[in-house]
Formats: C-alpha cells, sequence, structure tokens
C-alpha cells in the first residue's frame, strides 16, 4: 500500500479517525465512508449516543465499530474486563460483527469475542478470563454469562444495539431491558434499527441521553426527469453471484455494461473471475493511476472490453456513451447511490437496464432504495439452466438459419445425398443440428443457481447463506499435443468457425488442417492448436483484428493437467 493510498481514504480522515484505522480501511479497499458512517461516526468520537435508522447493506457496522475501537485506542486496550458490548440477534450476525470488529483494529490489537447460544461456554469463559476488550453477543448467552459472573460489565463506556427491531420481534426485549441493568450510567449508547417502531422508541427515550439521530433514505430523492431504465433486481447467496452475473449477462446480452463494487478488493476479484468466465472485463479503481484509469476506459470504448468492473469513487465523472447496463453487485449504502449510478445509462430516450443482484438480508435496504426513489424494482427469477438452454438452442437455429441464407452450402450436398440413401433426411438435419450446436460452446457453466427467497419479517431468522463453492467452467480435456486458446469474441460478435480458422492460417505459420476443435459460444471461442504452434499463434493474434475487433487472445486457463 502507498501513503496515496491512504491519502484517498481521506473521506475517512476527514471524519477524524486515528491512523492505525485508516491504514486498516485502505487495506480492506475501501474509498470512501458510506451515507451511515458520514453521519454516525464524528458525533460517535465526541461521546454522543446515537439513535440511527438503517438496514443491512448500508456500512452501519462499520459505523459503530470504528468509533468503538477508537475509543479503546483511547482508553488503551489491556485490562480483563470487556469495554465495550455489542448485541445482536443472531448467530451469524455476532460472528460477522466480531470479525470486522477484528478487521478494523487489526492495527490496534483490540481483543473481540463473539458470544452466543449454541456454542461450548467452556471455550467462551477461558477466552473472558483471558481479558478481552470487545463482546459481541447475543442477548440470551449474554444473560446467561451475566449471571455466572464471567460477563462483568463495570469497565464497559460502550454499549450498541444492533438489529435493535430484530431482537425485539425475537423475544428479547426483557434480556436486553436486564443486560442493560448491569452496564454503567456513564456509558455511550447506539442503537441501530432497520425500522423505528413504537417499542423501539421507548427504549430509546429509557435509554439513551439525548442521541444524534440518524435516517438514511428520509429525504425523497426524486431524481427529477427520471431516465428510462427497466430495473430489476435478483436475489441471490453471495457465493452464487458470479455464476448469477454471468447468467443474466448472457441472457440480456449487453452492449456495455458498467458493474458497481463496494471495495478495490471486489473490483479486482471479480474482474478476474469474469474474464476467467469469458466475458471481456477491464477493473477500474481508485487505486490505479491516471495513465491506467486512460487505458482501460480507451478498452472500453473502442469495444475490446464490454464489462466496466467499478467502484463509485472510480466510475465518478466517467461518461460512456454506449452504455446500455448498470449492475449493482450489492445493494447500494444509500438511496442516492443507486440513484446516481442508473443514471448512466438511459439517457438521450434509449431505455437502460439496471440490475441489482442482493442477498436475501438485504430486501430491506432494496425496499428502502423503491420507496425513496418512488420506482420499482422488478424481483426476477436468476435465468436458470433450462432457459439457458433455450437460449442457446435459439442462438443455434439463428445460426443456421443465417448460414443457409448466406453460405455457399453446394460443397456439403454429397454428403447429405449419401447419407439420405439410408435414413431420413430429418434424422440426418437433426444430427447435424447436435453438431453445430454442440460445437457452439456449450462448454459454459451449467450449474443450476439456487434460488434465495427474499427474506420477510416471518422467516427472518433463516439466514442462510449458499456454501461458499468456487464454480467453475469444468476443465474438458484438451485433445492430447493440443493447446487451448481463448479468444474473447464469440457468437454476440458474429464470430464464426471459418473467421478463426482464416485469422489463424493467415497470421501464422498453420494451415487450416493444423487446426483442432473449435468452440463458438456467446462470447467467447476456444480454438486447439498443436503445442508447438501455440505461442505463435497466440502472439500472432493479438497482433490481428477479427471481425474488425481486437479481443483477448490467450492460453484457456481451465485446461486439465
Ligand atoms: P453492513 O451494512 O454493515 O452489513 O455492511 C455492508 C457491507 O459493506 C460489508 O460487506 C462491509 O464490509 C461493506 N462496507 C462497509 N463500509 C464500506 C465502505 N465505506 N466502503 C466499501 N465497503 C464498505
Amino acid at each position: 500500500m502507498t501513503p496515496d493510498d491512504i491519502e484517498e481514504a481521506t473521506g475517512f480522515a476527514d471524519l477524524g479517525l486515528r491512523p492505525e484505522l485508516l491504514r486498516a480501511l485502505a487495506g480492506l479497499g475501501y474509498e470512501e465512508p458510506t451515507p451511515i458512517q458520514r453521519e454516525a461516526i464524528p458525533p460517535l468520537l465526541e461521546g454522543r449516543d446515537l439513535l440511527g435508522q438503517a438496514a443491512t447493506g448500508t456500512g452501519k457496522t462499520a459505523a459503530f465499530a470504528l468509533p468503538i475501537l477508537q475509543r479503546m485506542a483511547e482508553i488503551g486496550a489491556g485490562g480483563e474486563r470487556p469495554k465495550a458490548l455489542v448485541l445482536v440477534p443472531t448467530r451469524e450476525l455476532a460472528v460477522q460483527v466480531s470479525e470486522a470488529v477484528h478487521r478494523y483494529g487489526r492495527d490496534l490489537g483490540a481483543r473481540v469475542l463473539p458470544i452466543y447460544g449454541g456454542q461450548p461456554i467452556g471455550r467462551q469463559l477461558r477466552e473472558l478470563q483471558r481479558g478481552i476488550d470487545v463482546v459481541v453477543a447475543t442477548p440470551g448467552r449474554a444473560l446467561d454469562h451475566i449471571g455466572r459472573k464471567t460477563l462483568l460489565l463495570d469497565d464497559l463506556a460502550m454499549v450498541v444495539l444492533d438489529e435493535a427491531d430484530e431482537m425485539l420481534d425475537m423475544g428479547f426485549a426483557d434480556d436486553i431491558e436486564s443486560i442493560l441493568q448491569e452496564t454503567p450510567e456513564g456509558r455511550q449508547t447506539v442503537l441501530f434499527s432497520a425500522t423505528m417502531p413504537p417499542r423501539i422508541n421507548s427504549i430509546a427515550r429509557q435509554h439513551l441521553r439525548e442521541p444524534v439521530r440518524i435516517e438514511i433514505g428520509r429525504e425523497p430523492t426524486v431524481p427529477g426527469e427520471g431516465p428510462l431504465v427497466r430495473q430489476s433486481a435478483y436475489v441471490v447467496p453471495r457465493a452464487h453471484k458470479p455464476a448469477a452475473l454471468g447468467r443474466v449477462l448472457d441472457v440480456e446480452a449487453p452492449e456495455a455494461t458498467i458493474v458497481f463494487c463496494r471495495t478495490r478488493e471486489e473490483v479486482d476479484t471479480l474482474t478476474e473471475t469474469m474474464n476467467g468466465r469469458g466475458y471481456r472485463a477491464e477493473a477500474l479503481h481508485g487505486g490505479m493511476g491516471q495513465e491506467q484509469r486512460d487505458r482501460v476506459m480507451a478498452r472500453l470504448r473502442s469495444g475490446t472490453a464490454d464489462l466496466l468492473v467499478a467502484t463509485d469513487v472510480a466510475a465518478r465523472g466517467l461518461d460512456i456513451e454506449h452504455l446500455t447496463h448498470v449492475v449493482n453487485y450489492n445493494v447500494p449504502s444509500a438511496p442516492e447511490s443507486y440513484v446516481h449510478r442508473i443514471g448512466r445509462v438511459g439517457r438521450a430516450g434509449r431505455e437502460g437496464v439496471a440490475i441489482t443482484l442482493a442477498e436475501p438480508r438485504e430486501h430491506r435496504m432494496l425496499k428502502t432504495i423503491e420507496r425513496v426513489t418512488k420506482s420499482r424494482i422488478t424481483v426476477e427469477k436468476v435465468p436458470t439452466v433450462a432457459d439457458l438452454r433455450a437460449r442457446r438452442l435459439e442462438l443455434t437455429r439463428s445460426a443456421l438459419e443465417e448460414s443457409i441464407l448466406e453460405d455457399d452450402l453446394e460443397h456439403f450436398r454429397v454428403v447429405v445425398d449419401t447419407l439420405a440413401d439410408e435414413f431420413d433426411v430429418m434424422e440426418i438435419a437433426m444430427a447435424a443440428v447436435k453438431l453445430a450446436h454442440e460445437a457452439s460452446g456449450a462448454a459454459a457453466d451449467e450449474e443450476e443457481i439456487p434460488e434465495a427467497p427474499l427474506r420477510t419479517e416471518r422467516d427472518g431468522r433463516t439466514r442462510r447463506e449458499g456454501a461458499g463453492r468456487d464454480e467453475r467452467r469444468p476443465p474438458r480435456t484438451p485433445t492430447r499435443g493440443m493447446t487451448r486458446i481463448f479468444i474473447g469474441a464469440g457468437r454476440s460478435a458474429g464470430i464464426r468457425p471459418q473467421d478463426l480458422v482464416g485469422a489463424i492460417a493467415n497470421e501464422s505459420s498453420l494451415s487450416g488442417r493444423d487446426i483442432g476443435a473449435i468452440e463458438i459460444a456467446d462470447r467467447f471461442s476456444l480454438v486447439e492448436v498443436p503445442d508447438p504452434a501455440a505461442e505463435d499463434v497466440i502472439a500472432a493474434l493479438r497482433q490481428s483484428t477479427i471481425k474488425g475487433r481486437k479481443p483477448t487472445v490467450r492460453r484457456e486457463r481451465f485446461q486439465a493437467r
């Protein structure tokens, strides 16, 4: 990390955070504070109580975790008893929040412990005895430890009630009350809740002192003359997001797309994943120099790339003429940000498309955005493998139609004639279609993407996310002695097998006969060439244009060894 990177997290420095925290944030690839962080952090650093209405996805965890850590550093970590207690409704959230505190506090050495029911109490006891600075707990288990006098709250400087409405829904009201009784009078208290029913207000009146009030999405954000944008959302478990993005793009077939991510790390990882899946993606974030950015933009304008993966900061001020699709890879942290992002398409009377990938627990933020922007975001089903197959068959059909209309097919008549002695013409045609279809790269991933239901108030407790499985196209063994070359242009760019054979035969020492299997998918092609010629062919193709384009050319990454 360079001093520039830290400099660029100035958004956070302006809030008054310590250098250790700024370093950690820059290291995580955060480029600027989210609205809730901008509003909540300064008063929290001053020691004020706070009542915040904010849902998951707004960045609320960092909004309270950073001030907690700063306070720890001021008090001086160490000692046995915790200085901060965060109460959360579920064990998943306890783990997530304590991981976040741990990440942000890596340079401050703060000791964090999640405590929740279902985990053996012995281990928690040992950790508590060893000394802990921040405890993140579900109310039931916290009370358990308080009763055993293994969790002593006398030294607490801060208490946070996170997702307070959910804690009440789950029947923790009395437990919270009892826990707060055990905490020192002079503590700082923070309450975050996605909704503000009267019961939350009454807890706030009783336990918070002149709190600062913050609400994300209070003001209607009316974008004036709204752009013409079709807005939809897909609810997908995190582990399946790259596959879902690919599937949606395959079906949408956009001209040019910008995909917004939260952090630099996410931008880099997603760009690599999408390239591995055969898309031509370019990364753009605040950690890149001007020259690098210019190069990326040039590739996008010239059509050498069709997917720009970017952070908000990096994309600010960009004007991309032919942009048709905006994708929010996560639900944006505030309605303003959503409006700003989708304003990039649907210009000059053309229809644009805005797509949001939401995780099941982000549904509230999606609702807030709908309400505040007064627009409708339709939740759609991720296209299934069957949808994708149907679309591929449709593509094969159009390719055949095109060939019938445009190609000189006389050459092949002899094959049909001889087969017709033995078989029905329909059967011959079907076999030919099958071969054409298979040759067109049905190799792309065919994994079913599980449907994730939107979390509603009732099923709110089942926070399940997909297993973190890395899904990739299954490697299919290339022919022995052959190297498979990936070319980042496919059927949607009008590429046909003869174009590839032509390009290779023209540009390298190989003749058409030396070239092995060819697969043409929607967005990319794969060509097999003899191993010894691979480097030459790659170098030659990189110098040349195919159908007026200069696509990515490289060794296929997923070759079986
Ligand atoms: P939360 O609403 O606290 O659950 O946070 C949602 C996600 O946003 C988490 O994955 C955080 O790591 C991420 N996040 C929080 N603040 C920022 C920020 N300022 N920039 C980028 N990502 C952030």
